[in-house]
């Protein structure tokens, strides 16, 4: 039998913990990536090199990373990106000079393209997108394994944003139809604890201790949008 890759372990993992096991799987690899660079590749040129060219990350990894608290690995990245920003100002000023006779505005677009860069090619979102894949042709590929479907049933289920990234990616009516069958299960369910956490704040029954249904309102958020960055 042929062995498990990390992301099909993390993956059959993910669905016992709590919210979308997608979602799970790539706060993982994120947070490693997030926790390597800081440890590790701090002084690496070539991840300088790579960093340079979105000047760091998207706003939610760069705060992400500030999270981390590790002051010192941050300033470090952070000069150097500052310095580079200081240097495409310079090419700017020097192109806008020379071509100052030509038509206005005709450098306006290229002045800080890192910062246009770094919402489309955040290193971080990159493999966000690539663990994502990943996890979706997983599922896809293991759904009638009985085991595999087992723990997906006993799971949250998908957030929207990967079940759609799931149901547009699989080309097999039959899974698109079960997971939309127990994706409307999970639903239902999530409702059902709703009203009765709204039920439970109508002062007739406000005595009745919260059960299950106490986080409804915050499982309700992460199924619609996914995990809390952070
Ligand atoms: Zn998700
Ligand atoms: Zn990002």
């Amino acid at each position: 039998m042929k062995s498990k890759s990390f992301t099909h372990i993390y993956l059959e993992d993910a669905f016992k913990k709590k919210g979308c096991p997608v979602c799970n799987v790539v706060d993982k690899y994120v947070k490693r990536y997030l926790d390597n660079f800081l440890y590790e590749n701090v002084n690496s040129p070539s991840v300088r090199i790579q960093l340079r060219e979105t000047l760091g990350f998207c706003n939610q990894h760069a705060w992400q990373a500030v999270e981390m608290k590790d002051g010192l690995g941050i300033s470090i990245v952070y000069e150097d990106l500052l310095k580079t920003a200081l240097e495409s100002f310079e090419k700017y000023q020097l192109k806008d000079t020379t071509i100052i006779k030509q038509k206005k505005g005709a450098t306006k677009n290229s002045f800080l393209p890192a910062i246009k860069n770094q919402e489309v090619s955040c290193p971080v979102c990159k493999l966000g997108r690539e663990v994502e894949q990943n996890c979706i042709e997983l599922i896809i590929k293991n759904l009638k394994e009985p085991s595999f479907n087992g723990l997906y049933k006993n799971s949250d289920g998908l957030c929207l944003k990967h079940l759609k990234l799931l149901i547009e990616y699989s080309s097999d009516s039959k899974i698109t139809h079960e997971i939309i069958n127990i994706e409307r299960e999970n639903i239902l369910n999530l409702i059902s604890d709703l009203q009765e956490y709204q039920r439970k704040h109508d002062y007739r029954f406000s005595h009745e201790p919260f059960g299950e249904e106490k986080d409804s309102w915050i499982r309700a958020v992460a199924k619609i949008v996914g995990k809390h960055p952070f």
